[in-house]
């Protein structure tokens, strides 16, 4: 089987429309083969379980930039043991609480000078205005665990994030928004569910596919990477050798390297 690593935002989603009916073909020949598709994304778990619930996926999901990894109840025949049990899957919680990493936000944030606005200062709105989603899904998305997302609002971004390591967390971009974690990313979440499908299933090779930054550590991980078209995508490539550029943006262009990585 091949075992599919995708981000969400400006790779299998839209940038600006999070639509991602384009891929819904190629979403179903993954499933079909027998292959698995796994959501690779700074967003909430909240708002991933919508998304996946409306794709009809059955497999495991990666939320909040690798603070947890999510799996459908005995996904690989057991319970794993490190698992928590809650709201219908098996967590496994790889981040920091998000009350303390609210708390270093602030720290970093007067320590440097910088000025910050994080998703816990923002009502629903301000999260909608930000991201351009409708409110029920701004809701969603506003239902932080592991990571904060925050936008700089005056000074220098590069004396924050010095801060922020100097303090012991780590910072990412995505498309929209920097954001705050400690002890986890992508690439070590993607590292453990690969390592536990090559403990339980048949893996031919792992595929990755990003548009950001943030997804080249986890592209760096997978047999076989893709990058979707972006403003990042030159920085990108220069992180991420070997990995091949999709011919198009978004699900479109997801939809043609899924197929290639099919045939
Ligand atoms: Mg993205």
């Amino acid at each position: 089987m091949l075992v599919f690593f995708t981000d969400l935002d400006g790779t299998l989603l839209d940038h600006d429309t999070y639509d991602w009916q384009p891929a819904r073909h190629a979403i179903r020949r993954i499933q079909t083969g027998g292959h698995a598709l796994i959501l690779c994304t700074s967003k909430s778990l909240a708002e991933v379980a919508a998304l996946w619930r409306a794709m009809g996926l059955a497999d495991p999901v990666i939320v909040e930039n690798g603070g947890a990894i999510c799996l459908p109840p005995r996904y690989f025949g057991e319970t794993l043991p490190a698992a928590v049990v809650r709201g219908g899957w098996e967590v496994l919680e790889l981040g920091a609480p998000y009350p303390e990493l609210v708390r270093a936000l602030g720290e970093a944030a007067g320590v440097s000078g910088v000025a910050v606005r994080g998703f816990s200062q923002m009502d629903t709105a301000e999260v909608a205005l930000r991201t351009g989603l409708p409110l029920e899904t701004a809701r969603l998305a506003h239902q932080r665990e592991f990571d904060e997302p925050f936008v700089v609002e005056e000074g220098d971004p590069a004396l924050l994030c010095a801060a922020i390591e100097h303090l012991g967390y780590s910072w990412t971009r995505g498309g929209r928004f920097f954001h705050i974690l400690r002890g986890c990313d992508k690439a070590k979440a993607v590292r453990r569910l690969a390592a536990l499908f090559r403990d339980h299933r048949s893996v031919a090779r792992t595929v990755g596919l990003g548009d950001g930054l943030n997804d080249a550590g986890f592209l760096r991980e997978t047999g076989s990477a893709w990058l979707l078209p972006s403003r990042q995508t030159e920085e990108l490539a220069r992180l991420t050798p070997g990995a091949r550029v999709a011919p198009a943006k978004g699900p479109a262009g997801w939809a043609q390297a899924v197929e290639r990585e099919l045939a």
